[in-house]
């Protein structure tokens, strides 16, 4: 199973927890775990706090400051930046579901991470 998502800018995070929700309500899981998995070098996937959005803006922020875009990498394409920033973050969560729903916390979201965009990227999404 799998989500599309369109980025609009080189780095952005993006809530993707209710369209992952809407894809546990279609397929009737009660019970098990939910495995999200970004198939891309230069994003990822992250779980963290969705009630104020400059948290997301401090994370993007962090991250630019750890692994600048421009620092005599060696790799070609000239975006070793995202492919870092994607180590760093992680290309997977799991998450519980009980009752048919995802358990986050009450701030908790999951988020896109897109780090070399804007693109068309995909999230791959496993019930087990
Ligand atoms: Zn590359």
């Amino acid at each position: 199973m799998m989500i599309n998502v369109k980025t609009t800018a080189r780095t952005q995070l993006i809530d993707i927890t209710a369209r992952i929700q809407e894809k546990i309500d279609a397929s009737g899981i009660k019970d098990g775990v939910c495995l999200v998995y970004v198939p891309h070098t230069t994003a990822g996937v992250t779980i963290n706090e969705n009630a104020d959005p400059n948290v997301r803006v401090d994370i993007e922020t962090v991250l630019d400051r750890m692994v600048p875009w421009e620092a005599g990498y060696r790799h070609l394409e000239g975006n070793s930046a995202a492919h870092v920033k994607s180590t760093l973050v992680g290309a997977s969560e799991l998450v519980a579901i009980e009752g048919g729903r995802l358990v986050l916390g009450t701030w908790q979201s999951i988020f896109f991470c897109e780090f070399d965009g804007a693109r068309s990227r995909k999230v791959v999404l496993k019930f087990m």
